[in-house]
């Protein structure tokens, strides 16, 4: 049976209460905790790096989910390592020889994702998809948390899945960006299995732990 993770973005969370909002990620049944990267290079904004990650390493049991939105990551791949990463995704746009750079990964005893922005063809991750043991699509141009959904991801994460069944390849199929309880069921249909969440979780109005928990439940749901 498919396994579904549910992945809060921790940018989206409120920094001066971290420990409690990643206590209320756990308690909600949150899989992963969301890291996302950005350098004000590859992308215009700068937000957390490898000290932050290690932070929440200490704060929390769950996986740490770091998604690399950098120039040349392949220079601080180790730091995010030794930081406490367990699954590292690297962009296509930022990497010449992607193999190269999830053969690293995994050599580091990291789970290595791939990821791609909107206006990349899914074809560009055709090289590593064979070794990859996460594909991320990312569902908003990279850059900003807050974003509205692009529905025309949703053939990608169509495309990518059906490349990952023809390999015959358990990696997970991640989605970021824009994801929330209508867009959710949009993505899992179309064969994601782990969603990134900002907003959705973070602002609930009931609070985070209320909002993970509906995401979790949608994300989990046998009927969808
Ligand atoms: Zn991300």
């Amino acid at each position: 049976m498919q396994k579904y993770f549910l992945s809060p973005s921790i940018i989206a969370s409120d920094f001066t209460r971290l420990t409690e909002e990643i206590r209320a990620c756990e308690s909600a049944g949150a899989d992963w905790l969301h890291m996302d990267i950005m350098d004000g290079h590859f992308v215009p904004t700068i937000t957390i790096g490898p000290l932050f990650v290690e932070a929440c390493k200490r704060a929390s049991k769950l996986p740490l989910d770091v998604h690399l939105m950098i120039s040349e990551p392949e220079k601080y791949i180790e730091d995010f390592a030794k930081a406490g990463a367990s699954n590292i995704t690297v962009h296509v746009e930022t990497c010449p020889d992607l193999p190269k750079v999830v053969k690293k990964i995994q050599s580091l005893g990291c789970k290595a994702g791939i990821t791609l922005n909107p206006a990349t063809p899914a074809s560009a991750l055709d090289s590593a998809l064979p070794l990859a043991d996460l594909v991320l699509v990312m569902s908003v141009k990279p850059g900003y948390s807050g974003q509205t959904f692009m529905p025309e991801m949703i053939s990608k994460v169509e495309e990518i899945r059906n490349k990952l069944n023809a390999l015959r390849s358990s990696a997970h199929l991640e989605v970021d960006g824009g994801i929330n309880l209508d867009t959710l069921p949009l993505m899992k249909k179309a064969g994601a299995n782990a969603f990134v969440t900002g907003n959705a979780a973070f602002k609930h109005p009931q609070g985070t732990a209320a909002g993970v928990k509906a995401l979790k439940e949608l994300a989990s749901s046998p009927t969808l």
